[in-house]
């Protein structure tokens, strides 16, 4: 039994078999042959292996000749790798006695060796790893050939375990299968563990490399409560896991019997509880949990995966659906927030460096106004059918918002002429995500009608640590009071001017922080849907006058884990069932 370490993402346990993906995406099954096999499938190895020593020296040739033979040394290198005899037996050695189909014996021997080149402390040699994970692929290639199958395939349930998934291939998985998914690299608040809730499985994310300790078909177990993935779990372990499976199916059970209860304090104040989307069908899932409307539909979601850019037509549709479902229940649609992680069939600026820093969200869409236009047009067409109210991402000057609403306006004045309906009391809203926007705010706040506060990006920005890297995740904390602070000063001054103001980071479906934030006056909350119910449960259970001392002692304190320790003892007070 081998226990990872990684960062939790997505709630839930999972036990399971392993789907192993290669570092190109293709899985790599623990294949067996049989006994009489074994020499074709050492000619299978040989022939690949040729066929990989053919590919390396036409490159080598190409490159001596316009670049000179000291490039082509590079691939001098890798040949006398791939002609190592040492490897080739022990290649040999595990399909003869162990029985492996070839690319089971290639990729975990490469890997093993590539793993002691990443270990030393000579960066020149641990970056020789990517020189063998490069054979390993050429190899790989050649083995798996036509074969190779991507997740489209799947037949049965599986856990994907893979080096990276990016938010779009996370949208992509296929729900029927895919009931979990663990990748070696990521942080707390990346796109793909975003997606990870929307399609409501266990994730973990960060554990760091693991993939050569594992085969397709392995059992693992994923524990997205606690960010811990076990690898051939021991009985005694498995049947403990078990009864946590049962225990939150219980716990879920329960809270949807509060489903058509409104959240409200015991004191009578009433809260709204809306749902976070990324997807349409997601709605759905909104509705059954009974939200209060949509406080984030993420567009960009249209974008990605996408082979060319959304016409109107699909905006539209989307829109429609979503807003349809909700009836007077309001839906707010940010416009497309695109870039750093997200990245969609645009080509990306070529030398962005920091991508989080760069040209992303509300600068790229006032950078592509056709782009832009675009959606604004079918946001306004669908506005009709029901509560719409638009938002603009990563607002950072007043300028800036001042032109995405010139540009909605324009889009107004051209429907107008066109005779096509819209709602013309439209809200029209900004997110707070940036501490600029917070230091602001009191000017933000009388050019717009309502706020929503970003957390997911407010912390990366104010804390200057990456919401997608795994190796400053401990700095990535909510608990922050610098965080605390600039969301104290933003729910006040939208309380004072008299907008609405809401949260829709993942902060906000975390029910350690539900208490703080009531009792620092906001009454809007915006969630992952899976989260409506707990997050329903605590406002139910507490009164906003102890809120109010909750939050005042909270930002009172001076450092990140007195805070998170102190706002789980008081939760674990109230609301037992929901502590960690
Ligand atoms: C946020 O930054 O908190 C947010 C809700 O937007 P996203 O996670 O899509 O960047
Ligand atoms: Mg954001």
């Amino acid at each position: 039994m081998q226990k990872l370490q990684g960062i939790a993402v997505s709630p839930g346990v999972v036990i399971g078999e392993a789907l192993v993906m290669d570092n190109e995406g293709f899985r790599i099954p623990r294949r067996f042959v049989a006994r009489d096999a074994v020499e074709s499938e050492l000619e299978r190895l040989d022939k690949a292996i040729a066929a990989a020593g053919e590919e390396i020296s036409f490159n080598r040739d190409v490159v001596s000749r316009e670049l000179g033979q000291k490039y082509g040394a590079i691939f001098e290198a890798h040949l006398q790798m791939l002609g190592d005899t040492q490897l080739r037996g022990e290649l040999e050695e595990m399909i003869r006695q162990r029985h492996y189909a070839p690319e089971y014996a290639v990729s975990r021997t490469l890997r093993r060796y590539a793993q002691v080149f990443q270990k030393l402390e000579s960066h020149y040699l641990a970056e020789r790893a990517n020189d063998i994970f490069d054979i390993e692929k050429r190899l790989l290639r050649s083995l798996l050939g036509r074969r190779r199958e991507g997740l489209a395939q799947l037949t049965s349930p599986v856990l994907i375990l893979a080096h990276n998934l990016t938010p779009s291939e996370t949208a992509n998985l296929d729900r029927k299968y895919v009931r979990g998914f663990v990748t070696e690299v990521g942080g707390l608040g990346s796109h793909t563990a975003i997606v990870a809730e929307a399609l409501e499985i266990p994730a973990v994310v960060g554990t760091g490399p693991f993939l050569t300790d594992v085969s397709g078909g392995d059992v693992v177990i994923i524990d997205g409560d606690q960010g811990l993935v076990i690898l051939h779990p021991d009985e005694e372990t498995v049947a403990r896991y078990r009864h946590e499976v049962e225990e939150h199916r219980t716990l879920a059970v329960q809270l949807e019997a509060l489903r058509d209860l409104p959240a409200e304090t015991a004191d009578g104040v009433r809260v709204n509880l809306f749902g976070n989307i990324e997807f349409p069908y997601e709605v759905d899932h909104c509705a059954k949990r009974g939200a209060d409307g949509i406080g984030l539909y993420r567009t960009e979601f249209l974008y990605l995966g996408a082979e060319n850019e959304p016409d109107e037509e699909v905006h539209y549709q989307a829109y429609s659906r979503v807003i349809r479902t909700m009836g007077r229940r309001p839906v707010t649609i940010r416009t497309f927030d695109l870039g750093a992680d997200k990245l969609s069939h645009m080509p990306s600026p070529e030398d962005e460096r920091n991508p989080f820093l760069g040209l992303r969200s509300i600068r790229l869409a006032l950078r592509n106004l056709p782009m832009f236009r675009t959606q604004l047009r079918a946001i306004l067409r669908a506005s009709v059918l029901g509560k719409a109210q638009v938002m603009f991402p990563l607002v950072s000057t007043i300028l800036e918002l001042r032109q995405a609403k010139m540009v909605l306006s324009d889009v107004m004045e051209d429907l107008d002429e066109r005779g096509i309906r819209f709602d013309r009391d439209l809200p029209i809203g900004m997110m707070v995500e940036v501490p600029a926007a917070v230091m602001m705010i009191d000017h933000f706040v009388k050019e717009v009608d309502f706020l929503s506060i970003g957390t997911n990006d407010l912390i990366q920005y104010t804390l200057a640590v990456d919401r997608s890297n795994k190796d400053v995740v401990s700095l990535y904390n909510a608990s922050d009071p610098a965080v605390l602070k600039l969301i104290a000063t933003t729910i006040e001054a939208a309380n004072k001017s008299g907008i609405p103001v809401n949260l829709c980071g993942q902060m906000s479906g975390n029910a350690v922080y539900t208490m703080f934030l009531l009792g620092l006056g906001l009454r809007q909350f915006s969630v992952t849907p899976s989260a409506i119910p707990e997050i329903k449960k605590v406002c139910r259970s507490v009164s906003i006058h102890e809120c109010h001392g909750i939050a005042q002692r909270a930002l009172s304190m001076e450092n990140a884990r007195d805070i998170k320790s102190y706002l789980k003892g008081e939760l674990r007070k109230r609301v037992p069932e929901l502590s960690p």
